[in-house]
């Protein structure tokens, strides 16, 4: 029986933002994608809404001192992508709430930003298996970007004061459980290692298992593709 594959998105958008909860999360969940399209033309924008102050187990590890690191690594991180520096929010981790406060900040960056493409957590996402579930912080910015989205930016009544309303045409949801269309990785999989690696403060040996980790997951969605190394990503179509 023919094996059917999954749809690979090959056109290039012209204006894309990545919004995640934490310092690093972009860069696990779709730093291929935005190198991809950033190498052929797309303006990449990323914006993050924790200032990743309590990821350590290290409790000498001050959460002020653990903030200016993680924001030189994500920095650091975007550069290896060929973005430029990610837009922060600045919440302290585990802070986050799905309101009205945050909403209109999300709306606000959407409007001003224009984008085509908005990636994100997907909220709906909750259990791994036996061995992780969804983080807390991924699931309120996931359904914070949604609510965001559809209808508040599109719509003019919503956060008059936040910018003319603009309808995102596509959101594409990662560290989802139903990928629905990839984006080939291959070329630029040296780069994301390269950016999850510089979050050198969430790994004890360096960042060599992280490496081997993201090129077993790019390999694992591009079998589901047919391509060598592929992200996935759950996609709603929002433009109508
Ligand atoms: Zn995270």
């Amino acid at each position: 029986m023919a094996t059917v594959l999954g749809e690979v998105l090959g056109e290039v958008p012209g204006c894309v933002l990545a919004i995640y909860a934490h310092p690093d999360d972009a860069d696990v969940a779709c730093g291929g994608a935005l190198a991809y399209w950033a190498d052929r033309g797309a303006e990449v924008h990323v914006l993050l809404c924790t200032d990743g102050d309590k990821g350590t187990t290290d409790p000498a590890v001050a959460p002020a001192e653990l903030v200016r690191v993680r924001s030189e690594e994500s920095t650091r991180a975007a550069g290896a992508l060929g973005l430029h520096p990610p837009d922060r929010l600045r919440y302290p981790d585990g802070e986050v709430c799905e309101d009205d406060v945050l909403r209109k900040k999300l709306v606000e960056r959407i409007r001003r930003v224009r984008p085509d493409i908005v990636l994100t957590h997907d909220p709906t996402a909750v259990f791994f298996g036996e061995d992780y579930f969804n983080h807390r912080d991924h699931r309120v910015v996931g359904f914070a970007v949604l609510d965001a989205l559809s209808p508040a930016s599109a719509l003019p009544h919503y956060y008059p004061e936040a910018g003319p309303a603009h309808q995102v045409g596509t959101a594409l949801l990662s560290g989802t459980l139903e990928p629905t269309v990839w984006v080939d990785v291959t070329a630029v999989i040296d780069r994301k290692v390269e950016a999850v690696s510089s979050h050198a403060s969430q790994f004890t040996d360096g960042g060599a298992w992280a490496a081997r980790a993201v090129r077993l997951r790019a390999e694992e969605e591009g079998r589901r593709a047919g391509l060598e190394l592929a992200e996935g990503f759950r996609r709603l179509r929002l433009g109508g």
